[in-house]
């Protein structure tokens, strides 16, 4: 053998990264499952299954094809190859650059030479490229740049359909009496049954850990959701749990599908000609958008960056993050039960429920990201760290937004049908029944006035604080809230 090809459990791609230039012959793969990883922080056991199934599957799929591969167990990244080089010589080792600073850092540090990471559609120094030119970061900017740099749904420099984006036709509330399609289940395999028992842990058919299975997972969405993905793109239902969104958050974030393939597959099913335009936009827009943005902002932020918290929040995690049964807020509730069983929920709870109740309560954005990095399925730290600290935390100042995502009751309660089955009432923002998050969203902008009154995207925000008759028996309410919150019992 000649190289050692390292692979990260998040570079599952037979095409891409360091396999995409292999030799059987030549190259010894080495794959690295790091106590670190496993058992370093209480990390939700459907996380781990996941993505240590997913690995020790993509070994066997490489081993398969003809390729020697060591699958290491180790204290951490560094051991792991220290041992495949003391078992098969002092080879050189190759990688596709990882994906977070301190990774990187490791790994160069050790002696690894890096091939560009093509796991994105985006290389990095190319968005450094374009940030650095602009005066402020605005996703909607960059998404148009990629519609005409990738050649999707354009003609020419023009969008397809006359518009960038059909927000104003999305935006619905769920449907009611509909019936949704049956969730995909995927089959339990014998290297699913090993990991499970190694981790003490009844194996979920909710998450594939094959390619296959993530490819049946795509062609479930476009079958099914993909035609109602844009409508009802921000509804949250306690009737179902995934709603129209695609589920392939994972499977992107660990490799086993590329952003190319899923966007390649969606326009093919676009042109077929039965899925709306603003339905397929807006599911272009995640993954072209969104998803390549968060990432290059990540690298062009820089490694400091997490620890911003330029409000000063203070506040330990609220025992609700940690326990379903600590809240009898509804909405709250069934975000974290989701998270409990299976380690996802989709944006709009991560973002108007979960993010929403940790900035209106100052809690701490890093004590937030951490409880958020160890629960989710398809938490890494080049994703976690921008949504978390820039989006859904405001924590920097407004780098990333140009304003915070708060929000009372009653968006929660035009986009769900959680208030109806919750003990508080949206619109009371006083009293035993007040809604907590309309109490603290007024809250909110009263204690936050110096540092947001002078944003004109809050104007009409500061208008209606104005204009509240009630705000010392309002901030007494506040008060009782938090202290609720903090010993766990609202
Ligand atoms: C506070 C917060 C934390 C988040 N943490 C993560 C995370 O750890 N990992 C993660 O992959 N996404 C994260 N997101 C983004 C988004 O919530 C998830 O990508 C999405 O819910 C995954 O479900 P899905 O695959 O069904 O997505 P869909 O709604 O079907 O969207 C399709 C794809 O678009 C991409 N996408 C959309 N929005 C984003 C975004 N803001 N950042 C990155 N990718 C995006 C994802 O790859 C997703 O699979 C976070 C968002 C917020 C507000
Ligand atoms: S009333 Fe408030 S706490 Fe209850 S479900 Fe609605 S938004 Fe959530």
């Amino acid at each position: 053998m000649k190289r050692i090809l390292y692979i990260p459990f998040d570079h599952l791609h037979r095409e891409y990264g360091v396999l995409k230039d292999s030799d059987p012959k030549n190259d010894l793969i080495v794959l690295v499952e790091s106590a670190r990883m496993t058992s370093g922080r209480p990390w939700h056991p459907t996380r781990l299954y996941f993505l240590i199934s997913s690995a020790r599957h993509f070994a066997a799929e490489l081993r398969a094809e003809g390729f020697t591969v060591d699958y290491v167990k180790a204290a951490t990244t560094v051991d792991g190859l220290t041992a495949a080089r003391r078992r098969h010589g002092d080879l050189p080792i190759i990688c596709a650059e990882p994906s977070s600073f301190k990774q990187m850092q490791n790994l160069q540090d050790f002696g690894v030479t890096f091939i560009p990471n093509d796991f994105f559609l985006t290389p990095r120094p190319l968005f450094a490229q374009w940030a650095s030119a602009q005066k402020s970061f605005l996703m909607e900017n960059f998404y148009r740049g990629q519609r005409i740099r990738l050649n999707i749904l354009v003609d020419g420099n023009s969008p397809l359909g006359g518009a960038w984006n059909f927000d104003k036709d999305n935006r619905l509330p769920p449907p009611k009496n509909f019936t949704w399609p049956p969730y995909l289940e995927h089959e339990i395999d014998e290297i699913d049954r090993e990991v499970a028992s190694e981790l003490n842990y009844e194996p979920t058919t909710t998450w594939a850990t094959t390619r296959d299975g993530a490819l049946k997972q795509l062609r479930h969405f476009l079958e099914y959701h993909f035609a109602a993905f844009g409508p009802y793109e921000d509804a949250m239902t306690a009737d179902n749990w995934s709603l129209h969104h695609s589920l392939l958050s994972p499977y992107l974030n660990n490799g086993l599908l590329h952003a190319s393939e899923v966007v390649a597959a969606a326009i093919e099913k676009f042109e077929e000609g039965s899925i709306p335009l603003e339905s397929c936009e807006g599911f272009i827009r995640q993954i072209i958008g969104w998803r390549e943005y968060v990432n290059g902002m990540y690298w062009f932020l820089g490694e400091e960056y997490r620890e911003e918290n330029q409000l000063n929040s203070t506040r330990k995690l609220l025992p609700l993050f940690s326990d379903s049964s600590k809240t009898a807020m509804r909405c709250v509730k069934e975000a974290v039960g989701d998270i409990e069983k299976r380690a996802w929920t989709h944006h709009i709870p991560r973002l108007m429920v979960l993010s929403n109740l940790a900035l209106l309560t100052g809690v701490n954005p890093q004590e937030f990201l951490e409880w958020m990095r160890e629960n989710f399925i398809d938490a890494s730290e080049w994703v976690m760290v921008p949504n978390v600290i820039g989006m859904g935390m405001h924590a920097d100042s407004g780098r990333m937004m140009t304003k915070p995502y708060i929000s009372g009751g009653a968006y929660i309660s035009k986009m769900s049908n959680y208030c109806k089955g919750c003990g508080y009432s949206p619109k009371n923002r006083t009293g035993d029944d007040a809604c907590p998050f309309t109490t603290l969203y007024w809250d909110f902008l009263d204690r936050y006035q110096d540092e947001f009154k002078s944003n004109h995207r809050m104007r009409q925000q500061f208008f209606g604080l104005q204009r509240l008759g009630d705000l010392s028996e309002l901030r007494q309410r506040a008060s009782e809230v938090l202290n609720g919150l903090d010993a766990g019992d609202i």
